[in-house]
C-alpha cells in the first residue's frame, strides 16, 4: 500500500499548494531547523484522523491553519489530501486508488472525504484499521515517541501492542458496539 502523494494546502507554514510525489523505495526530506519537515509527518497524520490539536503542537485545532507571516496575511482554510495505490488492497476497499482528504475551517466546521465522496471520521480510521497505518499506528515515530514508548505506564504499554497485534480493532468496535 504505497503512498502516491501528499497535497497540502494552508496546514502550518504550507500556505501555497504543495503536492510532494512519493516514487518507489525512501523518499528522505531534508531541510535546516524550522522549515515544516515535522510539519510534513503532522499533515499527514491530521489527514489519516488525528484528533488532538495538542499532539499537532497547538492548544486547538484551527491552530494548524496557516497564521501569516510578515510577507502575506493568514488562510482561513487548512486541507490535506493523502493518496494511496491500494492495488494490494491492504486498505479494506475495492479501489486500487484510495484518495483521503481533510478540511478545516478558522470557524471550526470541518470535514473527511474519501476518494471525493464525504465521509466520517469513523470511515477512515476503520479503513486503517488492520493497515498497520492510522493515526496511532508505529508507521510514524514522532521525534520523543521512542522515549514515551519506553517510560510508559504498562497499560499504555499494553495498548501500544494489542495495537500492533491487531487486537486493538476488536477492542474499539466492542467499545462501538457497546455505545450503540
Ligand atoms: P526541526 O529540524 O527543528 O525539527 P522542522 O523542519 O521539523 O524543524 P517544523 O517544526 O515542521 O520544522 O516547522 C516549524 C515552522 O512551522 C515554524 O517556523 C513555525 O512558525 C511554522 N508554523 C507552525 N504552525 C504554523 C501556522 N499555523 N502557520 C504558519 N506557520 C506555522
Ligand atoms: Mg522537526
Amino acid at each position: 500500500m504505497p503512498l502516491k502523494s501528499l497535497t497540502i494546502n494552508g496546514f502550518k507554514s504550507f500556505a501555497d499548494k504543495t503536492t510532494i510525489e512519493f516514487t518507489t523505495g525512501i523518499t528522505g526530506i531534508v531541510g535546516p531547523n524550522g522549515s515544516g519537515k515535522s510539519n510534513i509527518t503532522e499533515a499527514i497524520r491530521w489527514v489519516m484522523g488525528e484528533q488532538s490539536a495538542k499532539s499537532l503542537r497547538g492548544s486547538h485545532m484551527p491552530d494548524i491553519i496557516f497564521a501569516g507571516s510578515a510577507l502575506r496575511p493568514a488562510l482561513n482554510r487548512a486541507e490535506v489530501k493523502l493518496v494511496f495505490d491500494n492495488h494490494d488492497h491492504a486498505l479494506k476497499t475495492a479501489q486500487d486508488v484510495v484518495e483521503i482528504s481533510r478540511r478545516l475551517f478558522r470557524d471550526g466546521t470541518s470535514d473527511f472525504l474519501l476518494n471525493h465522496h464525504n465521509c466520517r471520521l469513523r470511515d477512515i480510521s476503520n479503513l486503517f484499521l488492520d493497515s498497520g497505518l492510522g493515526k496511532e499506528a508505529f508507521a510514524i515515530i514522532s521525534q520523543g515517541r521512542v522515549e514515551q514508548v519506553f517510560n510508559s505506564k504498562p497499560e499504555d504499554r499494553r495498548t501500544i501492542i494489542e495495537e500492533a497485534a491487531g487486537v486493538f480493532k476488536f477492542k474499539q468496535q466492542k467499545k462501538q458496539a457497546e455505545a450503540e
